[in-house]
């Protein structure tokens, strides 16, 4: 597995380039460093690698794809390392920049929610209100009139647990997301931004899939490989295992990408950003099937895991046994999310106005700009700043 061997483009380029350094001790190397090799500093590096540009990636992992990270385990099952990525869009630009780089497999993603003893459809569709009330609605009307009598008037909608009470009320807003969030952002939904929750649809009709957008698919070949095609290219050296303190001062690039958090790129200057955390349990079940769904959701605060995930759904593999992953979440560890709260954000727009104040470097991404941003929406900003970067250096026909 490529995480244990490191990255065939790693090593040797390294050195040459180090030793350019040496020579030319006015000239920096290459014209971007981009620090992270997830989705926002692997676009960006191809990007600027396709427009002419020498660009340094590096990442203090031993593996390229950052959080979108697969590989397989010694079982021979691909397995998501940060836990499970499922691709969904609506923009058909981005889905086709990413269609350069890998074929894709046809999935729409279903989750149950384990509560009352049931497993429920999440979102709250039909089909759940039905099982859990034992009710026979049988048309939209109906449930969005059962849903009306459940729900709570709210005047302003300001946090995540509003959003829940003004679509489904009180029971529905304890049994699937009270537990639930509290363990995963260690606040209660009280105290977190409405947007946490808001990504959650409540729906009228049995539509039991997890997204409706247009484009909802895997990589084929995974997501490891997919960015293997991207970054394996002219005018891009990568640097694994190595973190942006060791290259900071080497003055390798006029123009650093910071990926990763903004607050850490500051020396925390301005105070620390709070990120939530994962534990990832994986285990191979010596079976073929483990679960009735890709993702079963615990919203129970008995129970320590907030999901286990099933990956062959995912990934579409046959092979006589099966990986999961249950995910426990922790304040300590790698930052996997900001976390939505007024006061984490006044915080960020200081980092930010910092950051503008500073030519030689742009921070993109989920750590970079601090949002709970998908695969999809990282993508994206990647791309716009792309074009941001090429228009400040006048390149515009490089757009
Ligand atoms: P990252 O992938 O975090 O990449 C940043 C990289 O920078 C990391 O590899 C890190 O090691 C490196 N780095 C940071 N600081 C330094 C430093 N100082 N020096 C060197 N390297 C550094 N999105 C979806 O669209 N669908 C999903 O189903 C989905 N599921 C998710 C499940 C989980 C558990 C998590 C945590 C996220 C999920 N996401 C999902 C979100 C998705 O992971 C992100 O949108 C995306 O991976 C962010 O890409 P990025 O490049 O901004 O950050
Ligand atoms: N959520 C919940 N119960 C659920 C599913 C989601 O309370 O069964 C809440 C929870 O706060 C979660 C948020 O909705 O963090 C967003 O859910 P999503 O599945 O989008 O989270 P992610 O996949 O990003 O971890």
């Amino acid at each position: 597995a490529i995480e244990h061997r490191g990255h065939p483009l790693g090593g040797e380029k390294r050195r040459e380039n180090r030793v350019v350094s040496i020579a030319n001790p006015g000239k920096p190397p290459f014209d971007y460093l981009i620090v992270g090799a997830g989705f926002a500093g692997s676009v960006l590096a191809e990007r600027l690698a396709s427009a002419g540009h020498q660009v340094l990636i590096s990442d203090r992992r031993s593996h390229v794809g950052g959080n979108a990270y697969d590989y397989y385990n010694e079982d021979g099952l691909l397995v998501h390392k940060y836990g499970p990525h499922i691709f969904h869009t609506n923009s058909e630009e981005i889905f086709h920049y990413l269609s350069r780089f890998t074929q894709w497999r046809a999935y729409e993603h279903r989750v149950l929610s384990s509560v009352n003893g049931q497993l429920l459809p999440v979102p709250i569709n039909r089909t759940t209100l039905n099982r859990l009330y034992d009710l026979r609605l049988s048309s939209d009307a109906e449930t969005a009139a059962f849903l009306l009598s459940k729900a709570q008037a709210i005047e302003t909608i300001q946090t995540a647990k509003d959003v829940v009470r003004a679509q489904v009320g009180d029971e529905l807003y304890e049994l699937f997301f009270e537990g639930y969030t509290r363990k995963q952002w260690g606040f209660d939904p009280s105290e977190l931004d409405k947007s946490v929750t808001a990504r959650i649809p409540t729906r009228t009709n049995d539509d039991d899939r997890y997204f409706l957008d247009t484009f909802q698919v895997m990589p084929l070949h995974g997501y490891t490989r997919m960015f293997e095609n991207m970054l394996d290219r002219p005018g891009i050296t990568i640097e694994l295992a190595t973190d942006f303190e060791q290259l900071r001062d080497l003055r390798l690039a006029s123009h650093t990408i910071f990926t990763g958090p903004i607050d850490e790129y500051f020396d925390f200057r301005l105070g620390k950003l709070p990120y939530r955390s994962l534990n990832f349990l994986h285990q191979t079940i010596d079976r073929e099937r483990f679960q009735d769904a890709a993702v079963i959701n615990f919203p129970s605060e008995d129970i320590p895991y907030t999901r286990i995930t099933e990956y062959k759904y995912l990934t579409g593999q046959s092979h006589p046994k099966t990986s999961i992953c249950y995910e426990t979440p922790c304040a300590d560890g790698d930052p996997y999310y900001p976390i939505p709260r007024p006061e984490n954000q006044a915080i960020y727009k200081q980092y930010e106005a910092l950051a503008k104040q500073q030519s030689d470097v742009s921070f993109v991404g989920r750590l970079g700009t601090y949002k709970y941003y998908n695969m999809d929406q990282v993508v994206g900003q990647a791309l716009a700043t792309f074009k941001r970067l090429m228009q400040q250096a006048g390149h515009v026909d490089q757009m």
